[in-house]
């Protein structure tokens, strides 16, 4: 083990970047002598992970565990001492029918918040959002990012976010080495951790932390990466038209939770009877989409759609790649369906929703665990592997929070994390999922149908 402490972060995801600007920070601010390392597959400026692309929603009102509202708080003020924060406040409507148990949960976690927020519904909704003309909904509208508080919500854009935190690690001494994609991390025979790459190197260190998102199966033989189910996200954009731009400046984001029983697109006949072969998560699952205003750098306004429910099941970023064309092929006409029905204000004035097809389409790998709670905590023998998964839909809100988290792991210091927190995400009482003998993950993620995930979507690539 070199004498000078080294700790080597794999992913350079939202997380990984925020972990390596954290730690930088903490171990100057004690004068400590690390040697922090930021390994990441993508090529320098290319995200393969769930940070890519322009637009994340952040909001205070999440789960009822208000440990999250208080992580996007921190994480929006710590983003904008890096000089971005919150790229756009927006307000955030979170709706979904009265039955939801979804919707309760908003609610609750409302209250728990400590958030601006009203409650919204039919004619108040209509008022307040009369472009939207949204049918039969209710929610809660938290209050838009105010810089004079440092609460509320917007939308942030997350490759920046990535670019900025990298540069603020970088100028404080950590090494960013792109194209380095791991193979391996293991217990080191002599205490630390050995990761192995791809190329055939190997580097013993102190600490790995694993912030790889969706794709720990690849890295790690520990029932811990068996619990994080990498799902591709699918998204469509919806161009808004010129002389509609001023009209949607302030145009909120906006979640829906759908009821599961009465499931908008998993449970449609006419989607069933089209995709017999669809190998959805869940189909009792209670459907959810979301949407964002995003600009591209031309300046051209969309509407960003994605979907929660129903994912795909994926492996590796190709599956994630040929799962998109399949996805958009069978959900782009049942999103603009969506839309149609829940929101007739906003397909009277943008064409391509009134039409059903939408001009772009992208994804995004979603990691998912068991119980639906991030974990961040040390495993293996040495306890030198650090795993920071951090998704499940709050992870770009939260992540620069999370990265002085992890970082604490890392450096050896998990006892200043606040008590409530490191139980929130350790691996205390979890139930992880056994390591089966001699099989492959495609054997384990099985569609409700009894299909494979993965072959399925080869099989379905021919097709089209
Ligand atoms: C479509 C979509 C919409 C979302 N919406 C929201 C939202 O509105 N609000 C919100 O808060 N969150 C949202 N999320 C979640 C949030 O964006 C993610 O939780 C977060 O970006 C994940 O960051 P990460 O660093 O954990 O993982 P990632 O961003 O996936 O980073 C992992 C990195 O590890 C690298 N990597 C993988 N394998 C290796 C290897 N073997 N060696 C080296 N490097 C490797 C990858 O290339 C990648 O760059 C959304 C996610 C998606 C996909």
């Amino acid at each position: 083990m070199a004498e000078k402490e080294k700790i080597v972060i794999i992913g350079g995801g939202l997380v990984g970047s925020a972990t390596a600007y954290q730690a930088a920070l903490l171990a100057k601010a004690e004068g400590r002598n690390v040697d922090i390392i930021l390994l990441e597959a993508g090529k320098k400026g290319e995200l393969r992970g769930g940070s890519d692309g322009e637009s994340r929603i952040t909001r205070e009102i999440t789960f009822e565990n208000p440990i999250y509202a208080e992580l996007a708080r921190e994480s929006n003020l710590i983003a904008d001492k890096l000089g971005i924060g919150i790229v756009r406040p927006a307000n955030v409507l979170i709706l979904g029918n009265d039955t939801d148990y979804i919707l309760k949960k908003a609610y609750a976690a409302a209250e728990k918040s400590n958030a601006k927020y009203d409650v919204v519904n039919g004619s108040l909704l209509e008022d307040q959002f009369p472009y939207l003309n949204p049918k039969g909904l209710q929610g809660v509208n938290e209050h838009a990012f105010n810089p004079k508080t440092g609460k509320g919500a917007g939308v942030l854009n997350p490759a920046l976010l990535v670019t900025r935190l990298q540069e603020a690690a970088a100028k404080l001494g950590v090494t960013i080495q792109h194209e380095a994609s791991v193979k391996k991390v293991t217990d080191a025979a002599d205490g630390g951790a050995t990761i192995t790459l791809k190329s055939g190197e190997t580097i013993n260190v102190d600490k790995a932390v694993v912030s790889v998102g969706a794709w720990a199966e690849h890295i790690l033989d520990h029932p811990v990466a068996r619990a994080v189910t990498p799902k591709m996200g699918p998204l469509f954009y919806y161009k808004v038209p010129e002389e509609m731009e001023e009209k949607f400046k302030n145009f909120p984001a906006l979640i829906y939770k759908l009821s599961g029983g009465a499931g908008f697109v998993a449970q449609h006949p006419d989607f069933v009877a089209r995709n017999p072969d669809f190998p959805l998560h869940d189909k009792n699952h209670s459907e959810g989409f979301y949407m964002m205003m995003e600009r591209d750098l031309d300046g051209t306004m969309w509407i960003k759609v994605g979907h929660s429910e129903p994912a795909m099941q994926v492996r590796h970023d190709v599956d994630v790649l040929s799962a998109n064309h399949k996805i958009a092929s069978a959900l782009g006409r049942f999103t603009a369906d969506f839309m149609r029905e829940f929101l007739p204000g906003l397909a009277e004035v943008i064409p391509s929703i009134k039409t059903g097809w939408a001009e772009k389409t992208g994804k995004g790998p979603m990691a998912f665990t068991p119980e639906d709670r991030p974990i961040i905590d040390t495993i293996g023998d040495n306890k030198a592997i650090v795993v920071a998964e951090f998704c499940n839909g709050g992870g770009a809100k939260t992540a620069c929070a999370v990265g002085e988290m992890v970082a604490h792991y890392a450096l050896g210091t998990p006892e200043r994390i606040p008590e409530n927190r490191r139980k929130e995400f350790s691996l205390e009482g979890r139930n992880l999922p056994a390591l089966p003998d001699g099989r492959e993950f495609s054997d384990v993620i099985t569609a409700p149908n009894g299909l494979r995930g993965v072959k399925l979507i080869r099989k379905n690539m021919k097709s089209i």
